[in-house]
């Protein structure tokens, strides 16, 4: 058996192995959302994730970490079914959601079993108030008035700002109010997992903290599920229980958020905390060692 024949074959036999563990129906802490082993190319030729695999537990806040261009957004977009639209496509491995495989699928479909996914630059109706963008999260629900008009109000206690301008047109209000108001409207769809594309980007640090207590919260009260896409390291390790580190459409380094932290390599090219500016793990003796163990 050739090499390339050989990882394949351990790559399929691993994915095999994982699909049997999904349930349908988790308890906490199980496996919701299970990525193996995705390969994803854009226009027939840009090969750009090389074989990610990770896991969402049920009610946890899992991080999905790495520099510009390192394949979060993509991960993020091929787990929603959004690729599709931007030509490009998962053509190895499998997406299981509760246990079914979710890659080809409908994104609509997927926001009807839970899954919602909130994109980079907040994307607000300009033209809406703030209060007509979070209705419009809930336009795929069918459990009535009354139950929609309570989590406008479970929003609106999450994000007290946004009551206050909620007649506001969203192009008019401000980047952390455009955050809240992408967020809060993927509430409305009463999500079990959002995939929160980027929530630091463009926000002043004490306006990040807050979304994050927020989505803290939420995840702790409601009980949904959170893989978040961050290029911020920092805040994503101290709120999220779990992370994954992407470098050049590989995973490098996952682990507790607690271990990540603590982890030289980690705090050395992600936290700022090195003389010489942020490397790639693949100069790190250590990335290189544990690679040749994974191989
Ligand atoms: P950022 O934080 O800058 O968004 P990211 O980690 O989310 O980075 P992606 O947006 O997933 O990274 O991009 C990963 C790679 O895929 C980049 O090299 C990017 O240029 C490329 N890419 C993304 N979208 C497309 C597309 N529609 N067509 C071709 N290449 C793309």
């Amino acid at each position: 058996m050739t090499d390339a024949a050989l990882a394949e074959a351990k790559a399929a036999a691993a994915v095999a192995t994982t699909d049997a563990e999904l349930s349908a129906d988790p308890a906490p802490g199980e496996p919701l959302l299970r990525v193996s082993n995705i390969e994803v190319i854009y226009n027939h030729v840009i090969l750009v994730l090389k074989g990610v695999s990770l896991t969402v537990p049920k009610g946890g806040i899992t991080a999905l970490l790495g520099g510009n261009g390192a394949g979060k957004t993509t991960t993020l977009k091929a787990i929603s079914g959004l690729l599709k639209s931007e030509r490009g496509e998962v053509t190895k491995g499998r997406v299981l959601y509760r246990g079914r495989d979710v890659a080809a699928g409908d994104p609509a479909e997927l926001v009807k079993s839970g899954v919602i996914q909130v994109m980079e630059g907040r994307h607000c109706f300009e033209h809406l108030t703030v209060e007509e963008n979070l209705m419009t999260g809930a336009y795929t629900r069918s459990d009535g008035r009354a139950e929609v008009a309570r989590d406008l109000e479970m929003v609106y206690k999450y994000f007290p700002r946004l009551k206050e301008r909620r007649t506001s047109l969203a192009g008019y209000t401000s980047g952390g109010e455009q955050q809240m108001c992408a967020i809060g409207r993927a509430l409305m769809s009463r999500p079990e997992t959002v995939l929160l594309d980027e929530p630091s980007m463009g926000l002043a640090p004490q306006l990040v903290e807050q979304i994050f207590e927020i989505v803290k919260s939420i995840n702790e009260k409601e009980g949904v599920s959170f893989l978040l896409a961050e290029q911020n390291t920092n805040v994503a390790l101290r709120y999220a229980h779990y992370g994954y580190i992407l470098e050049s459409g590989r995973v490098v380094m996952d682990g507790e958020a607690k271990a990540l932290r603590e982890n030289q390599d980690v705090k050395e090219f992600y936290l700022g905390m090195s003389d010489q500016g942020r490397k790639s793990f693949r100069e790190v003796r250590s990335y290189r060692r544990r690679k040749r163990w994974l191989s």
